[in-house]
């Protein structure tokens, strides 16, 4: 730990403070985007599992449909077979009630013929159907799967960029804790602990909190900027430093992000 500088004044230990801020916010952000990286996988993933149940269902149904068409195509030919036995023993008949059932026997073959041929092309046209939803769905999941190959290359890489830019981080917070005395870095800590967004020290952003956005009065306003004390917002308790206190105050896109 670096040494406490024996004279500091309200200003520094505020602007020490207001830059441990920011570091630790800076990791918050870090953990945040490590958290959520593994949730986009995790959602490809799902969807890629649903894909992969849908085209296997198709299959499973593509399948049945071709034993349908071949069962059918037996049933025509079985009853092919039974035609012209009929119509070689009608050849041999004493009498015509003899021929008239076995012309009736000749005609529900038929029937069972036409059946099977209706039954035949309404499956087809159910395969066709099937098939194009079959190839609909294996192309999807075949993007998907790129997409989730590439998801999890560029994972990767954040991660182990992220982890070192973390660690970084939290040495430089380790540092910078050192500069900042004990009972104030409590504070700061508690404060910190006490908010999910870890937001202890807040500039004030258009006379409001940067934390709560709590109204401060114009009065309380200035005597934060003259930043002689450390001044809790009333509202939420974070501290208050006046944006001017922020060397970088200006570069609103950076304040933006960080807030
Ligand atoms: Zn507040």
């Amino acid at each position: 730990m670096a040494q406490v500088k024996d004279i500091v004044t309200p200003e520094e230990e505020l602007l020490q403070l207001y830059e441990l801020q920011k570091i630790h916010s800076k990791i918050d952000e870090i953990r945040v985007l490590q958290g959520e990286l593994p949730d986009e996988v995790q959602d490809l993933e799902d969807e890629m599992a649903g894909l992969e149940t849908r085209i296997s269902n198709l299959e499973t149904e593509l399948n049945q449909l071709n034993t349908q068409i071949t069962n059918y195509n037996i049933t025509i030919e079985n009853a092919e077979t039974l035609i012209a036995k009929y119509e070689k023993q009608q050849m041999n008949v004493k009498n015509n009630r003899e021929f008239d059932a076995i012309s009736k026997e000749i005609e529900m073959q038929h029937l069972d013929i036409e059946l099977a041929k209706k039954r035949t092309r309404d499956t087809l046209r159910d395969i066709e159907t099937k098939k194009q939803y079959l190839q609909e769905s294996q192309k999807r999941r075949d993007v998907k799967r790129r997409e989730l190959d590439n998801k999890k290359k560029e994972l990767e890489v954040i991660i182990t960029e992220t982890a070192k830019e973390e660690q970084e981080l939290v040495h430089k917070a380790a540092e910078q804790m050192g500069h900042i005395k004990e009972r104030l870095l409590a504070a700061y800590n508690r404060i910190r602990n006490t908010y999910r967004n870890g937001l202890a020290v807040v500039p004030i952003e258009r006379d409001s909190c940067g934390g709560c956005f709590g109204k401060i009065p114009p009065q309380k306003q200035i005597e934060i900027a003259q930043h002689k004390k450390i001044h809790l917002c009333e509202h939420c308790g974070r501290i208050l430093v006046s944006p001017y206190i922020d060397p970088e105050y200006g570069d609103v896109e950076h304040d933006e992000e960080l807030l």
